[in-house]
């Protein structure tokens, strides 16, 4: 995994043609649990994780065909896309959507399942091109990023819906570009999908990806649901960008913790060795950063 850094090059790409996800194409290329959610696509909307967040709240829990309860809803524009805590989320330079999974689990187990997504992420991006998959690595708690630069942004709300039973609706915000205009809106660096991709094919591109975040989003659901995060920490910690570089952790902008991150345990609690020993920090509202940087 490349070291994370503040260096990068010159964006160069503008924002992606009109795409447009082929549904026949992503059906054919659905595998397992996936070819079972309902597919929803559409023009626009305020944000694909409140639409499903109010659809599980509707949407009964039926004993033994839960699996047909998985739910995509992707919007080719959204109006209020956010990131954790209300922060905005910019979706033109990409694709935004969310996945609601039924989890027959009570809240206890859910630990670790924001960094479970993340892994799935990035593995669904190296099943579509290992050069992709090569230079992505994780930020803890659940950012994917390239040399440092915000390559997608996830959001998991839960749903309850029972002592056992918990909706888990994960948006993505994953940019197929990098694009300056929005660098430049945002005061920050940002990553895109075909840097890495010579000859993307935005007609195709778009519905492979999804159809391979889909396929790892399932087969997450089921490990997850056999086994919680515990198994895939190893892999999670080999993916991390920042393993064995000193960081802080903020809150609101101001630092509550520096050391070195050591990876993840099998909670998904981030490592640090800090000067008074290892601690382990649950991921709440806390924000990781390089040593260095500010908010
Ligand atoms: P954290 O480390 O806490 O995840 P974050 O600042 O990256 O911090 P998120 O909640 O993950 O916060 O994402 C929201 C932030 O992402 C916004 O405040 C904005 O700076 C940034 N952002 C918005 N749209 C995009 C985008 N398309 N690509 C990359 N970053 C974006």
């Amino acid at each position: 995994m490349p070291a994370a850094s503040n260096h990068s090059p010159a964006p160069s790409s503008s924002l992606p043609p009109a795409w447009r996800i082929d549904p026949v194409r992503l059906r054919a290329a659905l595998v397992d649990d996936a070819r079972q959610w309902q597919l929803e696509i559409v023009e626009e909307t305020g944000s694909t994780n409140a639409d499903l967040v109010q659809a599980c709240r509707r949407t009964p829990w039926a004993e033994g065909d839960m699996l047909q309860a998985g739910m995509l809803r992707l919007a080719y524009r959204q109006t209020a896309g956010r990131g954790r805590q209300g922060r905005p989320w910019q979706g033109q330079a990409g694709m935004t959507f969310s996945v609601a999974m039924p989890l027959a689990l009570p809240p206890a187990r859910l630990a670790g399942l924001s960094l479970a997504v993340g892994l799935a992420l990035a593995d669904a991006l190296d099943d579509v091109d290992a050069r992709l998959g090569k230079v992505v690595g994780l930020k803890w708690p659940n950012d994917l990023q390239i040399d440092g630069r915000k390559l997608a942004g996830i959001l998991i709300e839960s749903v309850p819906a029972g002592p056992q039973r918990v909706w888990a609706v994960v948006g993505i915000g994953l940019n197929l570009v990098r694009d300056a205009a929005m660098e430049a809106a945002l005061g920050r660096s940002l990553a895109g999908v075909t840097e890495c991709l010579d000859g993307f094919d935005p007609l195709h591109g778009p519905t492979d990806l999804l159809a391979a975040v889909l396929n790892r989003l399932a087969g997450m659901r089921t490990a997850f649901l056999a086994d919680g995060f515990a198994p895939m920490a190893r892999r999670w910690s080999a993916r991390d960008a920042y393993r064995d570089q000193p960081v802080r952790l903020l809150h609101d902008g101001a630092v509550q913790a520096e050391g070195m991150a050591r990876g993840v345990d099998d909670e998904g609690h981030l490592l640090l060795e800090t000067a008074s020993g290892l601690q382990r920090i649950a991921s709440g509202e806390l924000s990781l950063r390089p040593a260095g940087e500010g908010a």
